[in-house]
């Protein structure tokens, strides 16, 4: 047994589920051209992620429900996403999934996993009689360009200076958030990212990576924070 607290947070999109479901949705819904534009502008940075939904949802049409959803349900977690929240639950590590995506879908592939006890924050999305989506941000923070959902306030919030905090991603929506805690678990995206600007990372290919390097870091005498997460949770709590 170990007296080490860690807290896990969580990318949803290509983290837990295979696939971006988003990126998809939009994909299947708004012409190809205007996606492409919308994205291209996302990726040069000329517009925030908050725009990039705003534009995205603006331009799609979705005229039946039933088939929506369906889409929705039909896209997968990761095989060992299971046992590694039975894991975390056994050890007690609290999980907290944090999403640049949207409640719409993520309760429903929840709810298909058997999961929906996972505590979440997201933008939240509404499908409307006439078939548009309509989003809105609610942990939309100024400070956070990268995500709408500014996810460090909700690591800043839901840890404390005792939790050796972990995060888990593999996008763009997590390069603001990863800078506030101990231990990054990176893949894809996030990994290039990593490696660029030089931030120490463990690249992972499943959950059950994750599980034998935390339970690597459980059984040593001394676990060493993240000096320049310390440093950044320190200055966000003294700007508060
Ligand atoms: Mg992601």
């Amino acid at each position: 047994m170990s007296d080490k607290q860690f807290k896990i947070f969580l990318d949803f999109d290509g983290t837990i589920t295979k696939k971006d479901v988003g990126e998809e949705i939009f994909r299947k819904y708004v012409n190809e051209e205007i996606v492409r534009r919308i994205v291209d502008d996302l990726l040069a940075d000329k517009i925030s992620s908050r725009e990039c939904w705003q534009n995205l949802c603006d331009a799609a049409s979705v005229m039946d429900k039933t088939e929506f959803d369906r889409f929705i349900l039909s896209h997968e977690v990761e095989p060992t996403l299971q046992n590694f929240v039975e894991y975390c639950e056994d050890c007690r590590y609290p999980v907290f999934v944090l999403s640049d995506g949207f409640d719409y879908y993520i309760e429903k592939i929840f709810r298909k996993e058997n999961l929906s006890h996972l505590k979440f924050y997201s933008n939240k999305l509404i499908l409307t009689d006439q078939g548009k989506l309509i989003p809105s941000f609610p942990y939309f923070s100024s400070d956070c360009r990268n995500s709408s959902n500014c996810k460090q306030n909700h690591i800043i919030e839901n840890s404390s200076e005792d939790d050796y905090t972990v995060y888990i991603g593999d996008g763009n929506s997590d390069i603001d958030a990863i800078q506030y805690v101990d231990f990054i678990f990176a893949k894809d995206n996030l990994l290039r990212f990593c490696e660029m600007n030089r931030i120490t990372f463990f690249p992972y290919r499943n959950f059950d990576d994750v599980i034998n390097r935390l339970d690597e870091f459980r059984s040593k005498k001394r676990l060493k924070k993240r000096h320049q997460a310390e440093l950044k949770r320190r200055e966000a709590f003294l700007a508060e």
